[in-house]
């Protein structure tokens, strides 16, 4: 049989031109070709991030979690209230850093698989004017997807800075950074970007660089965007600069991945993966299978392991030939389990299809239904 699918909800399958480019000998960081990749992959992001030439792309070497530090170090004092909106595990995340930042957290949670809603989400804004608030677009562990514009909005009403966990969200659920005037949406090279893991990405909005501009408390050395930044320019314009060796493989690797989506069309990729979750949506429910999430989001679904099965099955459903999830949301780890369907994946209904077939045998559901109502993604 052919490898499995890797249908976690990232790392995830990879183009082939975005794995071709990652199997080169490594470059000079000041190589003219790499430093020409590294330019176009941060104009890129911008459009991938549906921002504007205002706003500044940053790529460092790290993940999602790096990510989420840089922004919380460079954009909060000591001391200075936040507001965290939980949805799960990474929620939990982000308030545990921003309590080591020595900031005051406040959080507006809700119950497992639901999102706290906009009139609490305000209040809390009005309790605790926060000086930013940090929401998970998509948490990985339950599958809920926040209402990011109306949040974005909500924070720009109370002159609050918002930022974005869109780890498992950027470039597939819909995000228009500068519409929306959300200031930091950060995520990570390995979910719908479409990269092996390496690179933590994200984008500053002008409000957020004059936020860190101002600050008293210094952050991490490595994670500082004012070091940063004169780097980023540098090579944004082809220039020679240097603050601390970047990842010369995953960049140029980067352009690629960032190029296949800048040539569909943000619209067009959204709306790919809208088509293909709601088509899992409707095979999982004709098998009987429950979503944790009251909100489900487009990049996986958290699903409740039917009556007689527990998380012993992955063993059988990777054995016919997919690789997913078990449940990460301590609340209810043992219950439940997760199937990625973000980037190169939803371009194919017949890796989409063998997804479901192997979740089905796996578990001894009904896969004919699952097809069936599968239909067309397209
Ligand atoms: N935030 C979210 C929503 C995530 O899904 C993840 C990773 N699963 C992270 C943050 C952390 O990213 P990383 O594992 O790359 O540090």
């Amino acid at each position: 049989m052919s490898d499995p699918l890797l249908m976690i909800p990232g790392p995830i399958e990879i183009s082939d031109a975005v794995f071709e480019a990652t199997c080169v000998r490594p470059a000079s960081h000041l190589a003219p070709g790499f430093k020409a990749a590294f330019a176009r992959a941060l104009k890129a992001m911008r459009t991938v991030w549906c921002a504007t030439a205002d706003h500044q792309p940053f790529v460092v070497a790290g993940g999602g979690t790096l990510a989420m530090e840089a922004v919380a170090t460079n954009l909060v004092e000591p001391g200075a209230p936040v507001l965290v909106v939980n949805t799960g595990y990474f929620g939990d995340r982000m308030a545990e850093m921003l309590r080591r930042r020595g900031a005051s957290v406040f959080q507006v949670g809700a119950a497992v698989g639901d999102a706290p809603s906009l009139a609490e989400v305000q209040e809390a804004l009005v309790m605790h004017a926060p000086v930013a608030m940090f929401v998970t677009h998509v948490d990985t562990s339950t599958g809920v997807r926040t209402d990011a514009a109306a949040l974005a909005r909500l924070a720009r009403q109370h002159g609050v800075l918002s930022v974005f966990d869109g780890v498992c969200a950027t470039a597939a659920e819909t995000f228009e950074q500068a519409t929306w005037g959300a200031d930091v949406v950060l995520t990570a090279s390995q979910k719908a970007i479409g990269l092996p893991p390496g690179l933590a990405l994200w984008v500053a909005s002008p409000r957020a660089l004059a936020a860190r501009e101002a600050l008293k408390t210094p952050p991490p050395m490595s994670l500082d965007w004012q070091a940063w930044l004169p780097v980023l320019q540098a090579y944004e314009a082809e220039g020679n600069a240097y603050f601390s060796t970047p990842p010369t493989t995953l960049i140029p690797a980067l352009d690629v991945g960032l190029a296949e989506l800048v040539r569909e069309g943000m619209p067009a990729v959204f709306a790919r993966h809208e088509r293909a979750a709601s088509a899992m949506r409707r095979a999982w429910d004709a098998m009987g299978l429950v979503p944790v999430s009251k909100h489900p989001a487009n990049t996986l679904s958290a699903l409740y392991w039917p009556a007689g099965t527990d998380a012993s099955a992955l063993g059988a459903i990777l054995e016919h030939g997919a690789i997913v999830a078990g449940g990460l949301h301590p609340a209810i780890r043992a219950q439940y389990f997760r199937v990625g369907h973000m980037g190169e994946v939803t371009r194919s209904d017949a890796d989409l299809l063998r997804t479901i077939t192997a979740v089905a045998d796996g578990l001894g559901l009904d896969a004919r239904a699952g097809r069936e109502a599968f239909g067309s993604a397209g």
